[in-house]
């Protein structure tokens, strides 16, 4: 099957100085440094994608992340900077201003989160507008008005106003007005985002069913996971104007592309990465300086360890001890264990990232300490936290 929409290298850069910061993408710049030097933003990044016909094809992403550009390309709300968009066989950006409208008028429809109905005309005539601004004579204009209306589930509520709707009603009339033209693409900007989460719920099924009659090309940008995973049949992760991932709901929950995906996918602030402090392990039982070496070993013994973390009063670490030196010290009579001889332990803070932890426990036998800033001991990181702290953004990714 040839696709419906095409879009090849599609680049949106907003603001004055583009040439600049066209020439700074060129050189693999970061977002961050090409609107710092130009002012430039980069909303859209050599976006490359393929959505075909009947698909309900999800756009998801963090806010700023390109998805409302990526749409408003595909009908020259916003024209690309770069690349192409061929949408049935034709590149729309070598459209005349006549062709653009009729394709705008007849292959595209849009719903806004907003609804962006007229206050002062009836819920018919607000259905019908489309089909107003096309010159449909007004009996058949609200006759087809009136069949989605129905489709729906607004029959009887024709002459209200859209004051008199809630928001789910409203939205409802924006996505009649959309079908009345009969577009064959559909292009939902957050259209269920301002909802209620139940009447989110009712519209989100109310799209399948309505798709499972009318077979449209529909995108539809959320940032919410749990929609995206529900209603579309393949999905795109944007980040920063790219395309992370495209697949459907079960291809990425079972194969993310990446661990961006698949912390976005369990719904983890992604903006951050897991640090220390996220993966280490309460420091138990933890031994004391002051305690004698007979004690000690009790301690470790009763939790099946052959070597305990020893601190200060104040929690300050003192470093590691094992049992063999415990023994000793018990044998010399030592009446605390300062008179132990401390193993070294690798030390890190709460906000060194899961990284550096990968890459340092793997040169030491024993686990990282965890200190604050006054050095006091706060955990510590085992190899068998960090695998399972990486197991789990994995096997989260499994879970709806
Ligand atoms: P999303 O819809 O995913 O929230 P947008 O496509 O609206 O993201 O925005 C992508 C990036 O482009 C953001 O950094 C945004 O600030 C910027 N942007 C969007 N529209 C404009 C504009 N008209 N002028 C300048 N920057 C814009
Ligand atoms: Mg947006």
């Amino acid at each position: 099957m040839e696709p419906l929409i095409q879009l090849r290298n599609v680049t949106k850069l907003f603001g004055s100085r583009v040439d600049a910061a066209k020439r700074l993408l060129q050189e693999q710049q970061s977002k961050e440094v090409i609107r710092k030097t130009t002012g430039s933003t980069v909303a859209l990044n050599q976006v490359n994608l393929e959505i075909f016909p009947g698909e309900l094809f999800v756009i998801m992403g963090l806010s700023g992340s390109g998805k409302s550009t990526l749409l408003r390309c595909l009908n020259r709300l916003i024209e690309p900077t770069d690349g192409s968009v061929v949408i049935d066989g034709q590149d729309i950006l070598e459209f005349s201003k006549t062709e653009l409208n009729l394709f705008r008028q007849r292959k595209t429809a849009m719903v806004f989160q907003k609804f962006g109905l007229f206050p002062h005309r009836t819920v018919i005539d607000n259905a019908a507008f489309g089909l107003e601004v096309q010159n449909v004579d007004k009996e058949r204009r609200l006759h087809i008005a009136r069949e989605k209306l129905s489709l729906v589930g607004l029959e009887g509520w024709e002459n209200h106003y859209p004051g008199q709707l809630s928001g789910g009603m409203q939205q409802r009339v924006g996505l009649a007005r959309a079908l009345a033209c009969d577009p064959d693409i559909l292009l939902m900007d957050e259209a269920f985002s301002a909802l209620d989460p139940l009447i989110r719920d009712e519209m989100q099924t109310e799209l399948l069913q309505i798709q499972q009659l009318l077979h449209k090309t529909i995108v539809f940008i959320t940032h919410d996971v749990k929609e995206a995973l529900r209603i579309g049949d393949r999905i795109a992760l944007m980040k920063d104007g790219e395309i992370v991932q495209v697949g459907t709901p079960e291809e990425i929950l079972t194969h993310p592309a990446d661990d961006y995906v698949a912390r976005f996918i369990k719904g983890v602030d992604v903006t951050r990465v897991l640090v220390a402090q996220d993966v280490m392990k309460r420091p138990s039982p933890l031994l004391r300086e002051k305690d004698g070496p007979t004690v000690a070993l009790r301690v470790l013994r009763e939790a099946g360890l052959s070597s305990g973390f020893v601190v200060d009063d104040t929690r300050r670490l003192r470093g590691l001890v094992t049992a063999d030196e415990l023994v000793q010290a018990a044998e010399s009579s030592g009446r605390t264990l300062a008179v132990c001889s401390y193993e070294e332990v690798l030390c890190v803070s709460e906000s060194t990232p899961l990284e550096e932890l990968v890459s340092m426990i793997v040169t030491t036998r024993f686990p990282l300490a965890v200190l604050n800033d006054q050095l006091q001991l706060q955990g510590l990181v085992l190899k068998s936290s960090i695998l399972e702290a990486m197991a789990h953004q994995r096997g989260a990714a499994y879970a709806t």
